[in-house]
């Protein structure tokens, strides 16, 4: 697999691994290297790292309970 290869679309699929450091070698440099030439995914990564740091600040009283219901539907749909 090159950079090349590593469309966007593989790269959003592997965006969850990679934050959680959990690729493999190959797959954690030819994620980089895409890194490098497309600004697209770089502009996504910067999103869900901003996201995830806001989300971590979070508490669940925080959230109104018609909001956390409305978000958790449109997690379990996106899922499907
Ligand atoms: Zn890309």
């Amino acid at each position: 697999m090159s950079a090349l290869d590593l469309t966007c679309a593989t790269m959003s699929d592997l965006i969850g691994d990679y934050l959680d450091k959990a690729l493999g070698t190959i797959e954690y440099t030819t994620f980089e290297m895409h890194l490098m030439y497309c600004s697209d995914c770089r502009t996504y990564l910067r999103q869900m790292r901003e996201t995830l740091r806001r989300l971590a600040g979070l508490r669940n009283d925080d959230i109104d309970p018609r909001e956390r219901e409305y978000l958790l539907d449109a997690f379990r749909r996106a899922r499907r």
